[in-house]
């Protein structure tokens, strides 16, 4: 079936081959963002899989590596066609985009269409970030907690992964932020303060903290009666982040 979906690609596009799109998991598609690439009106493509277990995962039908039904890869291309000069970029996000390692033949496809490309990752995968990054434009990653507190978030003691991608990111001259999604009932400001702390410690200028938002999500005790605001936060706490970071924003994650 995807040889006939090639060939029929090919008639249609024959400066843009577009096999690449039957590689990775495409399980959902945002079709015009302006939240999830700083700056540019986005499509955002969410990929199929995750291993963690995030209690405040907003994808959480996106976890297991085999989901349901996929985008074909032809209504993906005729997406793209139909979107260039309307849209500035597509962003990968998931799931967790990195964990495919067709991912930066999907990405060529993408920037041979003309789109800049965006990426959303946890920063499990150094290795595949790293084959990423001379096609991006702008990457967002989670830092989720300090490393005593990443596998009680997560579920995984993914610390030293996360950090190995931060340092790559940074180092990369890549437009990036890094962002923490806080929940009052997950961690303490103080851990928030500790964890921005370290990854500015390591060389970040963008770091972004999120208060988490209950849409999507479905653990249910994380779901407050009044849910905590943008307005709650500490101010001491604020103005220290403030002061780790050439760029820090508080938004609604
Ligand atoms: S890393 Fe992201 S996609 Fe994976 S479980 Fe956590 S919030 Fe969900």
């Amino acid at each position: 079936m995807s040889g006939s979906i090639s060939a029929n690609l090919q008639n249609h596009a024959p400066s843009v081959p577009v096999d690449s799109l039957a590689k990775v998991p495409i399980a959902g598609i945002v079709r015009f963002s302006t939240l999830d690439y700083p700056g540019k009106l986005a499509a955002v493509l969410f990929t199929q899989g995750c291993p963690w277990k995030c209690a405040y995962c907003h994808n959480a039908h996106l976890q297991p590596l085999q989901g349901g039904a996929m985008i074909p890869p032809a209504a993906l291309r005729h997406f793209f066609e139909n979107r260039r000069g309307l849209l500035d970029a597509i962003v990968l996000s998931g799931g967790e985009p990195t964990l495919h390692s067709r991912l930066p033949d999907f990405a060529e496809t993408i920037l041979k269409f003309g789109f800049a490309l965006g990426l959303h990752t946890n920063g499990m995968n150094p290795a595949g970030l790293q084959s990423l990054l001379p096609l991006c434009h702008w990457i967002g990653m989670d830092v989720k907690a300090p490393r005593t507190r990443y596998a009680a978030i997560t579920g995984v003691a993914a610390f030293e992964n996360v950090e190995k991608s931060a340092r790559l990111l940074i180092e990369s001259g890549i437009d990036y932020e890094l962002r923490l999604t806080y929940h009052p009932a997950l961690l303490a400001e103080d851990e928030v303060l500790e964890t921005a702390r370290h990854f500015s410690h390591i060389g970040a200028k963008s770091f972004i903290l999120q208060v988490f938002r209950p849409q999507g999500c479905s653990a249910e005790n994380l779901i407050l009666k009044n849910p905590f605001k943008i307005g709650d936060l500490s101010r001491a706490l604020t103005e220290k982040l403030a002061g780790l970071f050439p760029y820090f924003a508080i938004r609604n994650g």
